[in-house]
């Protein structure tokens, strides 16, 4: 039986770094995969369908959710997204270790619908520095930079039943934080049963 994968659901305001670091945990932890998600919004610029989203349309995300495809969905700054429940299955049966990086909705959905996975919530040192993150980013008109710091105050809110917190200040430090609570979560006792057998014949 290969371990259980780890189920890693990473929350944030827009700006706040959660793709910088998600892309840095990759890296580092080559068992580490992004789940890919499906939107209805339509793709930034640099953004490939299969690899950043599976873009689809609302008559297609509407199928979906009659089929009961979804592990949880949302409906974020007027687009649909939402986790095929198809893709943490297969991670988990794999031993594949998935990162999810959705809204505060669907992790709430997802709380309530999926055991064993692990909720982090990444956070700007200010609203000061989101604002100057978000402007920096320079992916988003105004208007819609202005609507997502908006939702910032309301989705920080959420942070309270997360089972984690990162700050994310300086990068280093936050990555590393983020690494540790990664490392711990691979450690856990049913996830190690499997290894510990093999090695002392138990
Ligand atoms: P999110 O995925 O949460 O919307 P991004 O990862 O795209 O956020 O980060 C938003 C912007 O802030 C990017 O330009 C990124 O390079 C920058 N950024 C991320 N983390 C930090 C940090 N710790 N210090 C300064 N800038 C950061
Ligand atoms: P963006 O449009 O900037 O890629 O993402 C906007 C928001 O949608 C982010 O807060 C992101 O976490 C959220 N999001 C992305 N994929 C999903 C998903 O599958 N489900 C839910 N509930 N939110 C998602």
């Amino acid at each position: 039986m290969k371990r259980e994968g780890i189920i890693l659901i990473i929350s944030a305001p827009s700006g706040a770094g959660k793709t910088t670091l998600c892309h840095e945990l990759m890296k580092r932890f080559p068992n580490m995969k992004e789940s890919i998600s499906y939107t209805t919004r339509t793709p930034r610029c640099g953004e490939v369908h299969g690899q950043d989203y599976y873009f689809v349309s609302r008559d297609e995300f509407q199928r979906m959710i009659d089929a009961d495809a979804f592990a949880e969905w949302a409906e974020v700054h007027g687009n649909l997204y939402g986790t095929a429940l198809a893709t943490i299955d297969e991670a988990r049966k794999n031993g594949v270790d998935l990162v999810l990086d959705i809204d505060c909705q669907g992790a709430r959905r997802l709380k309530e619908q999926i055991e064993r996975c692990v909720y982090i919530f990444i956070l700007p040192p200010s609203m000061d520095e989101l604002r100057r993150r978000l402007e920096s980013r320079s992916s988003d008109p105004q208007d819609v930079i202005d609507r997502r710091l908006e939702r910032a105050a309301a989705e920080i809110r959420e942070a309270r039943w997360y089972d984690y917190i990162i700050i994310n200040d300086q990068l280093e430090t936050a990555f590393e934080e983020l690494s540790a609570i990664v490392v711990a979560h691979g450690r856990r006792t049913f996830r190690m049963l499997g290894q510990v057998a093999k090695l002392f014949d138990i």
